[in-house]
Order: C-alpha cells, then structure tokens, then sequence
C-alpha cells in the first residue's frame, strides 16, 4: 500500500519507537481512534506491545500537550483487541492516539482528593483539547481524514462495553472514516475515552484546519 503523505508529526518526539520491534502493517490511514490512558505519565505498553501510534502527554506547567510518535502514521499500531474472525481493528488504517489522562469520575475525584495534577478529558481545559484538535487538523490536511465522528459520546462508566448503546456493527465500522474513540471500535469493551467534547475537539479542528 501507498502511504500517502508526512508520516511523523511535526514536533512529536521519537525517542520511544515500537516500530523496529513490531512492525505493522502497511494502511492508508482514514481514521482517528481516541483513548485516553488513565494514567497519569507515559506509559510503557509493555515494551510497546500495546502502543498507539501517539501519545499526548498533557504538560500541565506549560499548559500544552508533548507529543510521542511510536508508529508511523500510516502503520498499524496495537492499543485495540482484535479478536479471531469479524472485522480488522488495528490494520483498518486506522491512527490511534491515547491521551494521557483519564475519562472515569471516580478515578479523578480520588486523583483530586490526592492532590495529584491531572487532565480529566472530560472537563480537558481549553489548551488541552485544542492540542488535539490541532492534530486531527494536521491528520485531516495531511491524510484526509475526515472531520466528523460518531453521535454518542457517553461517559464512562455507561461507556464500558455497549452501555449506551455507542459501538459500531463490524459493518458500521468496515465503512467509518472519521474521527471515533475506543469506545465505538467493534471487538473492544473499552469506554475511553468517554465524555470528551467531541463537538467542541471538531469546532476546533475545523478552526485549525482553516486558519
Ligand atoms: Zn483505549
């Protein structure tokens, strides 16, 4: 397959790479998955077994986001389960992102309550989910991928499994092209990245894209 366009990220840093160690398969990427990490720093994805293709590292000081590149953009990256038969996950040219954070209350009222800096997606500050839309701008310029995404953004807990009814048919998803988070991806059970303001991340991304 062709890959067509800049396959690193301007500015993303590239000092942890998986791709040497797994390889990937070949895609011409017209999607954007969205995790958030529930985590609070960069993760290590078991030595880059279940790495992404980026990672957004808020910088709460610098009030910015500090990019990682594991993958290229247009290779295949490995932070959604693809289960035997059904559909591709992973290989479906899709680019995934996960957002260093978390999507779930709980997890960030007890963060809160220990006083542990953090960036809630949810309720992302401004700076935040702008550095988001500004790769979505980037990925849609670059790579075509369309600014629009599924209707149902639940919050987690709802959005473990098919709580509110958000995932997409394997048939639903063979089609997607766009902008989704894990929560939608067939074969998955995961509920990130939640609430997030996915109206708000495409106004922005379409304010980038035309500034
Ligand atoms: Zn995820």
């Amino acid at each position: 397959m062709t890959r067509t366009g800049p396959q690193h990220y301007p500015g993303a840093h590239r000092d942890h790479w998986y791709q040497d160690d797994f390889g990937g398969d070949r895609m011409e990427v017209n999607v954007v998955v969205l995790h958030t990490t529930e985590g609070r720093s960069l993760p290590g994805y078991q030595g880059g077994a279940s790495a992404p293709n980026l990672t957004a590292v808020p910088d709460l000081a610098a009030r910015k986001l500090t990019w990682y590149q594991h993958f290229d953009i247009d290779i295949s990256s490995r932070a959604l389960r693809n289960r035997p038969g059904g559909v591709q996950t992973n290989t479906l040219n899709v680019c995934q992102v996960e957002l260093v954070g978390t999507c779930d209350p709980e997890l960030h009222s007890k963060w809160r309550t220990g006083g542990k800096a953090h960036v809630y997606w949810p309720k992302a500050p401004a700076w935040a989910l702008l550095g988001v839309a500004r790769f979505l701008a980037w990925a849609h310029e670059e790579h075509d991928v369309p600014l629009r995404g599924p209707a149902l953004w639940p919050a987690y807990p709802k959005s473990y499994g098919n709580g509110a009814g958000q995932r997409m048919s394997g048939a639903r998803w063979n089609d997607f092209k766009g902008v989704c988070g894990h929560m939608h991806v067939p074969e998955n059970d995961h509920g990130d990245p939640g609430a997030i303001d996915f109206d708000e991340l495409i106004r922005l991304a379409k304010a980038a894209v035309q500034g």
